[in-house]
């Protein structure tokens, strides 16, 4: 019973205990359900952070990897392009371009260069494409820089330009997108390349099948292999300069006739000979340059000795001109003209010497035989003035007989004459007179022309010789019928010339105005002009044409020389007053119209023959100077 009672009390308490439990344990169980939750979701937390951070860390891991794998690259590709030459340069810059179009994972990439100086073109120079992807090079050339502005204005900026979807292209580059598109480009990167800071072309990489976006880092990276590309390219232009300065010096070297050569001073190693020296020396150029000293014992023996002076000069630092004769092997003589310029290092001392030898043979042959004619003409002059003058003399004498005795039987020393008698007579003695003119005419002539006629200087006062000529002219003065008149200023200077040739010219210039005028005034006129004397002679007769008066000073011209022609001379006169003053160091112009009459002027310095030589360094040359 007790187990009854106790039975029937213990459920109820059991029961009671049991829902405690229960319910403690749910409190227990909701508490662990709890815990558990929060901490799996803190754990869930945690696994998302630690996810988070190792994808974070995988991809900047990725990143350095591909920044390090991309400098390694970029490092191969510039030790490359260093062990270039010049020509393996095109090649290897196709090959950097599959390199990092292939690291890369592009279709495309390639270069552009300007295509002229002022860059309004631009051709695709290089270019590599990956298989199946189609080259677009030979579209390319020539593209001029407004097909594609708006990318110019960023590359002229020196900016990359990153389009990772050519579908997104700004509406201000529809020229770009239409090109792009054209060729099924989706996405590219462009970088500018510059020589001397300013753009010279860029360098590109397109995605064709499908859309790329390049990272940052990538981008930076680019712009460094253009840098490489641009100096690379760079060193390939100057080489290039290089290279055709030295074939141009090497042509104008090599086809010139003038042998180019450069030594050390004094000739003990030589540099450079062109090969003209072959030609003209009949020698090997090697054989000169394995002995430089046998070019002494190429030189006649008799100019050895002053080639060598000539070496020595240069040696010193002189330039130097010389001309030498060279015995060939072959025996032949030739004529050289050397000549050599020293060339000073930055210390200013001769560390080189430059020179041109030429040929002059055919010169010296031509001086030679000019010297011969010359010598020959002179001879001959000669020979012609003495025959002149002994001609002359010869018929001189014989007319001086005739005009003597013409005069005697005019004045009727031999009997009366009629008066038909006296007129034929007085024209014999007319022409006899007009002989002995030309006669002496050409015998003054040929003492000029032979340099016989010495100048006697003296003191000369102007006026009274123009009053010794009137009264040797008064009889053909008269006989003109013409009014002489002579206008002298005073004081006039003295001069210090030959006064027989001053008179010479001046009864030339009077005789001729009387010849040439029919009527009217002869006037003489003297006066004082830029420390000199002027002296003028004018007519009223028939003038000169102005096509004829720079020729009336020639010896033999005459304005009228038909057969028929009222006036005597032989056109010598003018010619001998020319050479007079020439003489006399004076001058004698004219002035002359038509129908109205002429004025000769002559001039004769107050100084002439007071004057000596004297050397003008600043010109050059010996001139007159007055003494003292
Ligand atoms: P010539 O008088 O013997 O013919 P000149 O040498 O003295 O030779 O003169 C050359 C030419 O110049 C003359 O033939 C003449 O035509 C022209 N001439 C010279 N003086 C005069 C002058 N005073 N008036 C016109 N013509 C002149």
């Amino acid at each position: 019973m007790a187990n009854a009672q106790k039975t029937k009390a213990q459920p109820a308490d059991e029961v009671e205990s049991l829902r405690r439990r229960v319910r403690e344990l749910e409190a227990v169980n909701a508490r662990l359900d709890q815990q558990v939750a929060e901490q799996t979701a803190a754990l869930a937390r945690a696994d998302a952070r630690f996810l988070q951070e190792r994808r974070e860390r995988e991809r900047v891991e990725d990143a350095l990897r591909h920044r390090a794998e991309f400098e390694t690259l970029i490092a191969l590709l510039s030790k490359h392009f260093l062990n270039l030459s010049p020509q393996e340069i095109d090649e290897g810059i196709t090959y950097a371009l599959r390199v990092i179009g292939e690291f890369a994972g592009v279709d495309r990439s390639y270069l552009f260069l300007f295509a002229d100086e002022k860059k309004t073109r631009l051709d695709n120079t290089h270019e590599w494409c990956a298989e199946g992807i189609p080259p677009q090079r030979q579209h390319l050339q020539g593209v001029p820089v407004e097909a594609i502005p708006w990318w110019m204005r960023q590359l002229h900026q020196l900016q990359t330009i990153h389009i990772p979807r050519v579908a997104d292209l700004p509406r201000e580059a529809a020229a770009e997108k239409a090109l792009l598109r054209a060729q099924g480009i989706r996405s590219l990167i462009v970088v500018p390349l510059t020589s001397g800071g300013t753009l010279s072309g860029f360098l590109g990489f397109d995605a064709v099948r499908e859309e790329k976006a390049w990272r940052p880092e990538s981008a930076r990276l680019l712009t460094i292999v253009g840098e490489i590309f641009a100096h690379v390219l760079a060193r390939r232009q100057t080489d290039k300069t290089l290279q055709e300065r030295e074939e141009q010096f090497r042509q104008l070297a090599e086809n010139i006739r003038e042998v180019f050569w450069m030594s050390v001073p004094g000739m003990s190693q030589l540099l450079y000979v062109s090969p003209a020296y072959e030609e003209i020396w009949g020698r090997t150029c090697e054989s000169l340059r394995a002995e430089p000293r046998v070019w002494l014992e190429t030189i006649h023996p008799e100019d050895r000795e002053f080639a060598r002076a000539a070496l020595e000069k240069q040696r010193h630092g002189e330039l130097t001109d010389a001309e030498y004769r060279i015995v060939r092997p072959d025996g032949a003589v030739r004529w050289i003209r050397d000549r050599s310029f020293p060339v000073r290092n930055a210390q200013g001392e001769v560390y080189r010497v430059v020179g041109v030898a030429e040929d002059v043979t055919e010169r010296r042959r031509a001086e030679e035989s000019l010297r011969e004619a010359k010598e020959a003409a002179e001879a001959a002059n000669r020979a012609k003035t003495e025959f002149l003058a002994t001609m002359s003399h010869e018929l001189r004498t014989p007319l001086h007989i005739v005009l003597g005795y013409t005069d005697l039987v005019l004045e009727e020393e031999f009997g009366a004459l009629s008066d038909k008698q006296k007129n034929v007579l007085r024209r014999v003695r007319k022409n006899a007179r007009v002989l002995q003119d030309l006669i002496t005419a050409v015998l003054e002539l040929s003492r000029l022309e032979a340099g016989q006629l010495p100048v006697n200087r003296r003191k000369v006062q102007v006026a009274p010789l123009l009053a010794e000529v009137e009264v040797e002219l008064q009889d053909l003065l008269e006989q003109s019928g013409l009014v002489y008149a002579s206008s002298l200023a005073d004081p006039l200077p003295a001069l210090y010339t030959d006064p027989d040739k001053l008179k010479v010219v001046l009864k030339n210039l009077i005789g001729n105005a009387v010849k040439f005028t029919e009527r009217g005034n002869i006037t003489v006129a003297a006066r004082t002009r830029e420390e000199g004397v002027e002296v003028s002679v004018t007519d009223t007769g028939i003038g000169i044409p102005a096509e004829m008066l720079a020729r009336i000073f020639e010896p033999f011209y005459q304005g009228d020389s038909s057969s028929t022609r009222p006036y005597g001379g032989a056109g010598l006169g003018l010619y001998i007053v020319k050479r007079l003053l020439e003489l006399l160091e004076g001058t004698v112009t004219v002035e002359s119209q038509v129908g109205r009459g002429s004025t000769f002027r002559i001039w004769l310095p107050a100084s002439a023959g007071l004057r000596v030589p004297v050397f003008d360094l600043r010109r050059g040359q010996w001139v007159l100077r007055v003494k003292g």
